[in-house]
């Protein structure tokens, strides 16, 4: 087990409002995530928490329970942004469970998370009215996963969740996420998963939000995939493949996330 420092921090208020399509608010209890993903969008946040190494710290809200006691909000509430709900010291802390249990349960609420350990809650999900549970997967083999994903657990085992979750009645989705060219193979998931996936929602690759140190990356280690995310007219046709192979697989699409990046190119 990896050493996370824990900052520990009182939150103003529960929901935020967001401009993620769909939802109309967003809960994040932790800010940072141990899942340490390389093209992390949420990196962000450095600006205004600087605690190091992205992975290597978790601020912990840990008043968030208090705060959504008794309160409702209209609108889909979306968990979490800027970090992943059920990353390794959920487990310890049960932070995100103690939210799930004050929380009102006529809300609306999404969930996306890249662990298993979301199974643990599988009884409080159901006691809510409207709840729906993705997991990110993808089809990265062993070695890219270690190289992008390197502390989340394996797509396996997400995908065993996903199945899981469907067994017990729970509304799932597959966040298909992100799409990489030459390393994103999208019927290959469609395939192992559309027997026991409510729907689908997909994004590709948001190279400007990666980073650029996770761009330097990609062009060294994955020089292919580079090669079509820094230029325009191959990105758009990759786009267009990819968006047929989905409309041909015929299942349900609840969103297809493009972000229409400009030409980046490495220096
Ligand atoms: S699991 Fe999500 S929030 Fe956590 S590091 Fe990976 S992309 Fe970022």
């Amino acid at each position: 087990m990896i050493r996370v420092r824990v900052i520990r921090e009182r939150a103003g208020r529960a929901f935020s409002p967001t401009r993620i399509p769909g939802a109309r608010w967003v809960i994040n209890q932790y800010v940072g995530c141990q899942h340490a993903c390389r093209y992390c969008y949420a990196k962000f946040v450095r600006r205004r928490y600087y605690y190091g190494r992205w992975g290597s710290w978790v601020v912990v809200r840990e008043n968030m329970p208090e705060l959504v006691r008794s309160r409702y909000v209209a609108g889909k509430v979306y968990m979490s942004s800027i970090s992943d709900p059920y990353q390794p010291i959920e487990k310890r802390l049960e932070l995100t469970k103690r939210i799930l249990e004050s929380m009102n349960k006529r809300i609306r609420l999404s969930i996306l998370t890249k662990s298993d350990l979301v199974l643990r809650d599988v009884e409080l999900f159901k006691r809510f009215e409207n709840i729906e549970v993705g997991l990110t997967v993808n089809s990265f083999g062993e070695s890219i996963k270690r190289d992008l994903e390197p502390r989340s657990p394996s797509i396996g085992r997400r995908v065993e969740a996903l199945k899981r979750l469907y067994e017990s009645g729970v509304k799932n989705y597959a966040f298909i996420s992100p799409i990489i060219p030459k390393l994103t193979d999208i019927e290959e998931i469609i395939n192992d998963t559309r027997d026991f996936v409510t729907y689908y929602f997909f994004e590709f690759l948001n190279f400007r939000a990666a980073g650029a140190e996770f761009r330097r990356f990609l062009k060294d280690k994955y020089w292919e995939a580079y090669e079509v995310m820094s230029d325009t007219e191959r990105f758009e046709r990759y786009v267009k493949d990819v968006i047929k192979a989905i409309r041909r697989s015929r299942i349900k699409i609840g969103g297809i996330c493009l972000h229409h990046p400009k030409l980046i190119v490495v220096k």
